[in-house]
């Protein structure tokens, strides 16, 4: 049985917690798209980790984890990712790359970067990881498969090829230090060092796997609202965050997702640019991001302080729909003990009109949050493992929500930590 991982609003969700959850009746977990640009927190009893490029079902002996082809794969990362487990005491991960994944070059974080200052305050704040490099190179092209380093012959040739076109663009566009060809070819030399043990037809195991009859995770990066096709285009990230993409990034038949578990935030959190309606600021935005995640809403890559803001209903209905969810599990839903009211933004007004669906992004900037107002409970609900011992105004909250995005909320998550959960049906 396949069962996606995947998030319901801007990213941040907590998909890293549910898959580290889930991963324990799971036999295979796989990234299949993004790279290392977002990072997902884990806390569980080895202690407290960030993953960037690792699936979060890693920290199990009997799982095995797959970087499938549709990830951007920065391998050094990968490796210094698989050390630090290891001497953090996470038993030696098993780990699969695809041969068709296609590699991080060293210059995509260069162009990252170039680009970002080229564009100064008009940036997409991007994470500076190469993501967006990457994924037009590999439309374009000109991107290199794992595959392609072991035929250094045709390596070497198409490394001075790429290598011309860049060397223009450095030179006349970002006036920059070129690149040198036999620099590079040596680098990714090393690199095939680095990733032959794990290297794998992931697409042929995993028919196997799935004849097996093996219970399969796939997990999802960012969210909705951040796929180039259906989020809020162009401040958006530059693979599908949507398990519909998980077939194609793991390499599996659609039809055998059979389970769309979409992970939805019980406030709205955002890192980068890009409208974002139910935003607060000030004071009442400083305490929901201090209050935060579990150290504070600060981006796991960057450290940049997140943007929070109220729960947005029209963006996590439309959120969870486009993933095509069968469940949905609310997250951090124990932040939010302090306040003595709730508000959820049930509709967006745009020139005077009020929509309940998600907008295209030209209208979105325009929107203006409808709320609606409930009574806080006002105490710590961690610890809770039954939902009816959850305070009256607490389950009046999921249960609005849940009538919102129109879903079944099956789980809700009241901390950070590995059994911090509430099974609801
Ligand atoms: P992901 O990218 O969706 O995996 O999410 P992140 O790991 O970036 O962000 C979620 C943050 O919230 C992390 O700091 C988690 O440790 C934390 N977190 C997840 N679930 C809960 C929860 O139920 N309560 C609290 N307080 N923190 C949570």
């Amino acid at each position: 049985m396949v069962r996606a991982i995947v998030g319901a609003n801007w990213g941040d969700e907590g998909k890293g917690k549910i898959t580290d959850m889930l991963a324990k009746e799971s036999d295979i977990i796989i990234r299949f798209q993004g790279g290392s640009n977002a990072g997902h927190t884990i806390i569980n009893n080895y202690g407290r980790f960030a993953l960037h490029l690792l699936p979060s079902g890693v920290f199990y002996d009997h799982t095995t984890s797959i970087i499938g082809n549709g990830v951007a794969l920065n391998i050094p990362y990968l490796i210094n990712e698989i050390n630090d487990l290891i001497s953090k005491g996470v038993p030696k991960p098993r780990i699969l790359v695809s041969d068709r994944a296609q590699i991080l070059m060293p210059y995509h974080v260069q162009f990252d970067a170039y680009e970002e200052e080229r564009l100064g305050g008009k940036s997409f704040g991007s994470t500076k990881s190469g993501i967006a490099p990457f994924y037009s190179d590999k439309y374009a092209k000109i991107g290199f498969q794992v595959s392609e380093l072991f035929d250094a012959d045709s390596l070497r040739e198409k490394i001075s090829r790429v290598c011309e076109t860049k060397n223009v663009l450095l030179e006349h566009l970002y006036h920059k230090p070129l690149l040198d060809p036999e620099e590079l070819f040596a680098e990714l030399l090393k690199y095939k060092e680095m990733v032959e043990p794990y290297v794998c037809d992931v697409s042929a195991y995993l028919y196997e796997a799935l004849k097996e009859g093996k219970n399969i995770l796939l997990e999802g990066q960012l969210g909705s609202l951040k796929d180039p096709d259906h989020g809020i285009y162009p401040m958006v990230t530059s693979s599908s965050t949507l398990a519909a993409y998980g077939a194609i990034g793991a390499g599996i038949p659609p039809y055998e997702i059979k389970n769309i578990t979409t992970v939805v935030k019980a406030y709205s959190s955002a890192v980068g640019q890009g409208a974002f309606v139910s935003e607060l600021f000030g004071e009442e935005a400083d305490e929901l991001r201090r209050r935060g995640g579990d150290k504070g809403e600060f981006g796991a890559t960057t450290g940049r302080p997140r943007r929070v803001g109220w729960f947005d209903a029209v963006a996590s209905r439309y959120g969870c729909r486009i993933q095509g969810t069968t469940e949905a599990v609310l997250t951090v839903l124990d932040v939010l003990g302090y306040l003595d009211e709730l508000t959820i933004c049930t509709g967006y007004e745009i020139d005077g009109e009020i929509v309940k669906d998600f907008p295209v992004t030209c209208k979105l900037e325009k929107a203006k949050p409808v709320y609606k107002k409930m009574p806080g409970w006002k105490c710590d609900i961690r610890g809770i493992r039954n939902y009816n011992e959850l305070p009256a105004e607490c389950r009046a909250y999921i249960e609005e929500i849940e009538k919102e995005i129109g879903v079944p909320i099956t789980m809700v998550s009241n901390g950070p930590g590995r059994d911090e959960i509430i099974m609801r049906k």
